[in-house]
């Protein structure tokens, strides 16, 4: 890896302000191998070099990658007007770079991930991976293997194409039906739409999994955490 100076490696992993930075390297609070340092414009590399501070490592990290439950009435962005943001949700997690990999409609809960990689984004979101998105859906009214077979043949909602095969589980068919659906595509508000064209509407939505990656249950709506290891295995 290319090596950069100590000052933005600080900075990178958001140990403080620029002034603060600067400060804390003045008074030898920093050591690269062992050697406590006092200039600014020193290199390091990273991943290699061991930066301490005040004796605690400080790990180089570019890319950071988190778990989002995210609760109704948060919208998918990182400021807004009206409503909370994910970033009000976020204000302790390390990152000025955050952003949601694609977007969940405001009432919708669940599966956000929020990263500072474009890549990653990217290898989520790119319509020609056909990454799988599993919703929970509540809907108001039965479904039946007509809406199943519907949905595998691929719904009409209104554009210029129909959308691709879906899944659509029955887990109970009632009043208001519970069910799970699989889409791979990213189409404005889709699971609602797909819905409203066999004759239903979604009452409750929460996203579940995003290709390989599952809502942890553990986390309260409003509730972050970072990958795990293994989850940061797969990351492309
Ligand atoms: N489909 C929708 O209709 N809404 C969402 O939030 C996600 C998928």
């Amino acid at each position: 890896m290319k090596q950069i100076r100590i000052d933005k490696y600080l900075s990178t992993m958001e140990v403080g302000s620029r002034s603060e930075i600067k400060k804390i390297i003045q008074k030898k609070r920093v050591s690269i191998n062992g050697i406590s340092i006092n200039d600014a414009g020193l290199k390091v590399t990273p991943g290699i070099d061991e930066v301490l501070l005040d004796g605690k490592l400080i790990a180089y990290k570019r890319f950071r990658y988190y778990l989002f439950h995210k609760p109704a009435g948060c919208v998918s962005a990182n400021s807004d007007a009206m409503h909370k943001t994910i970033m009000d949700y976020m204000k302790d997690a390390p990152g000025r770079d955050l952003f949601a990999v694609g977007r969940l409609d405001l009432d919708t809960e669940g599966l956000l991930i929020i990263t500072n990689d474009g890549d990653f984004t990217h290898s989520l979101l790119s319509p020609n991976k056909h990454v799988e998105k599993e919703y929970y859906a509540l809907i108001d009214g039965s479904v039946s293997e007509r809406d199943v077979n519907a949905f595998k043949a691929g719904i009409d909602i209104g554009e210029k194409k129909i959308c691709k095969s879906a899944g659509l589980k029955i887990l109970e068919s009632s009043d208001t039906s519970k069910v799970l659906i699989t889409i791979t595509e990213g189409r404005f508000h889709q699971v609602k739409r797909m819905v409203h064209a066999i004759g239903r509407e979604v009452i409750y939505l929460k996203r579940l999994k995003m290709g390989r990656y599952e809502l942890d249950e553990t986390l309260l709506p409003g509730e972050y955490r970072e990958f795990t290891k293994e989850e940061l295995e797969d990351v492309e």
